[in-house]
């Protein structure tokens, strides 16, 4: 058997097992969020809101997924560092302005654009049937794309990349900042070098095995 195809029968077993519980306690998890709905959009007003709508467009437009809606939500609804999104069961994404002004101010003028390309990232995710993996993995894949968004924009990566390296371990949701610059910037060089004007170009470009990528991506965590 292949790497390539021992890897793909992996995946999918892992997707099976996994999609039905991860789904179910995802959920869960969220079900708090749902009551706060009125809250999140009382704060879609906000100046960094509406500029950090505006990179979420072009990157919902680069990754060919539909628009997805910035909401304000703070640490209380469950921002902890820069943003949160339901991918798997809604079209928004949450960030707390003030966070992310702030850590803007101290990562660079692209670091937003960045966040947001991590967080539609899990978007992105779920539609490349990726839903049930596990957490850990789902991370790993958002910085992944991130880069790819990142290096096809032309966008200053540093910044985001010395926060990523910066991020103590955490040993469960998140692989170690060192790796997680790495994929990252793994994502990037990819994208810089072959020149995407859009997500469907990565997945279609035959000089580059984006499910492969991934997978091995995936394998490394699961
Ligand atoms: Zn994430």
């Amino acid at each position: 058997m292949s790497q390539s195809s021992d890897l793909e029968s992996k995946l999918t077993a892992l997707q099976q097992a996994a999609t039905l519980k991860e789904r179910a306690k995802t959920k869960k998890a969220f079900s708090r969020l749902l009551n706060y709905e009125a809250d999140l959009m009382s704060g879609a007003d906000h100046p960094v809101l509406i500029a950090v709508q505006t990179f979420a467009d072009v990157a919902a437009d680069f990754y060919r997924v539909p628009r997805i809606k910035v909401f304000y939500a703070n640490n209380e609804l469950g921002v902890q560092w820069n943003g949160l999104t339901r991918a798997a069961f809604d079209n928004w994404i949450g960030f707390d302005p003030d966070m992310l002004q702030k850590a803007a101010a101290k990562y660079g003028t692209h670091f937003a654009e960045n966040v947001i390309a991590h967080e539609i990232g899990h978007h992105v995710v779920d539609r490349l049937g990726f839903a049930g993996i596990p957490r850990i993995a789902n991370e790993a894949i958002a910085d992944y794309l991130a880069g790819i968004f990142a290096g096809s924009k032309g966008l200053d990566p540093n910044g985001f990349a010395q926060f990523l390296a910066e991020q103590p371990p955490d040993g469960k949701d998140y692989p170690h900042g060192p790796e997680r610059h790495a994929l990252y910037l793994a994502g990037y060089r990819t994208a810089a070098e072959y020149t995407f004007q859009n997500f469907q170009a990565v997945i279609d470009d035959p000089r580059f095995n984006l499910r492969l990528a991934l997978c091995q991506v995936v394998e490394r965590y699961c």
